[in-house]
């Protein structure tokens, strides 16, 4: 129907929430419906991820898209014009073979990704349906347990906090709301135990609206949480995980982890993630060894594997052949699903189905750089995967996707279920 067929595509260069150029798309079709989607950017990026057009040169330290823009405004547009706004495959398919790169790096990652973003908006749009229904059908119900970055550390902080991630999880509730809501206390008594420990330096904000206290051991930030989710009687209802974002402390020279004052082999690393495990409710470790190192990615999920979720993000980069390699090695058992490190929706959905066929948990992801589209929200609900981290529950570009959990928990009323403990897949 000539409806949906793609009339117009605009780009332009916006701002995230690093204050960095990235790039928003509108597609209209023939039928007068649009969609857009504003593209993020991350910090600790795999290396593995598809390639970020950024122009170079002088202006803004050559963080500019204004070539990504003129891409999707020209040759991207010339790809998809005419085509119907829900043959999302094709389109997807299309661009990726117009591109025709491994890592997307003629037109760039991020040029690809906001066209095929918004095609997904528009064609919802003009079904009359809400993003996560359109992906998911009827049997999107499920809204995800929130994983929220309370204490920064890593390159989204500067403090001295080697991990990057220490995270809240609000599993035992009934509803998405009250989980939420038990992570808001949490939040609140957090910040009041810090600076109260530490002084008023200690509410400094990191990159994803979690503390960024001056605390040099992992630790003593476990240690405060832990502390801070007793304060509010969430004991056992609200537990923790950790985002090691290890590659970010990974020396290439001497193959060793340099964590906690400690120069660490990937064998002492192991020690180090199994001592924390018993000590600390940690539901769900992160890229706990270096992106190359499926070895010891695959060792510690032999070890912990029935009891821990353990997810691949800058490991698998939301990539299938990464994937099918950790699936074969049994490396970890849980997939971070961030669509712009592939570039389109197609391939995230494809993605995600494989890990999911293959008994691996998903959990949709955010970037440290966020715009306050809260297109991921609706994916998580679409995927029924169950788990989403989008940063603590404070500032904006963070709560949009947090509201927006909100927003359909409300519309689908009484229907909606909270995935809860059940979506990390483990005992
Ligand atoms: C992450 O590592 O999971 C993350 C969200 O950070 P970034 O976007 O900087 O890769
Ligand atoms: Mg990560």
């Amino acid at each position: 129907m000539a409806a949906f067929s793609i009339s117009e595509v605009r780009a332009m260069e916006i701002l995230d929430s690093r204050g960095e150029p990235t790039i928003m798309t509108r597609i209209s079709t023939e039928g007068g419906f649009s969609g857009s989607f504003s593209v993020p950017a991350g910090a600790s990026r795999g290396r593995s991820e598809a390639f970020e057009l950024r122009d170079g040169g002088k202006r803004l330290g050559g963080r500019g898209v204004l070539t990504a823009v003129a891409n999707v405004e020209g040759p991207l547009a010339e790809v998809v014009r005419g085509r119907d706004v829900r043959r999302q495959w094709e389109i997807d398919e299309a661009m990726v073979r117009a591109d025709g790169t491994k890592n997307k790096s003629r037109f760039g990652g991020n040029a690809i990704l906001s066209v095929s973003m918004a095609t997904a908006r528009a064609a919802a749009a003009g079904l009359g349906e809400p993003l996560y229904r359109y992906l998911g059908g009827v049997g999107a119900r499920e809204i995800p347990v929130p994983f929220m970055n309370v204490i920064n550390g890593g390159v989204h902080a500067g403090n001295e906090l080697a991990i990057q991630e220490f995270m809240i999880v609000p599993l035992r509730f009934n509803t998405f709301r009250e989980a939420l809501f038990a992570g808001v206390e949490v939040y609140r008594e957090l910040k009041s135990l810090l600076i109260g420990k530490y002084g008023r330096s200690a509410k400094n904000l990191g990159d994803e609206g979690g503390f960024a206290p001056p605390i040099g051991r992992s630790e003593e930030a476990l240690e405060i949480l832990v502390g801070a989710i007793e304060e509010v009687g969430f004991s056992g209802k609200v537990k923790l995980a950790l985002d090691a974002a290890a590659s970010g402390f990974f020396d290439e020279e001497d193959g060793k982890y340099l964590v906690d004052g400690r120069s660490m082999s990937p064998g002492e690393m192991e020690d180090f993630y199994l001592d924390l495990v018993e000590r600390y409710p940690i539901v769900s470790i992160e890229d706990p060894f270096h992106e190359e190192d499926f070895e010891s990615f695959s060792s510690l999920t032999k070890k912990i594997g029935g009891r821990v979720q353990l997810v691949g993000d800058d490991f698998f980069t939301t990539n299938v052949e990464r994937l099918k390699k950790g699936i074969k090695m049994r490396a970890g058992n849980a997939l971070l699903l961030k669509i712009n490190q592939i570039g389109t929706l197609s391939e995230s959905l494809h993605c995600a189905e494989v890990a999911l066929r293959a008994g691996y948990s998903v959990m949709v992801s955010h970037r440290s750089g966020e715009t306050t589209d809260p297109a991921i929200a609706d994916l998580a609900v679409g995927l029924r995967c169950g788990q989403i981290k989008a940063g603590a529950p404070a500032r904006g570009e963070r709560v949009s996707k947090y509201n927006r959990l909100l927003e359909i928990e409300e519309e689908l009323g009484s229907e909606a279920v909270f995935a809860g403990e059940s979506a990390l897949g483990i005992d």
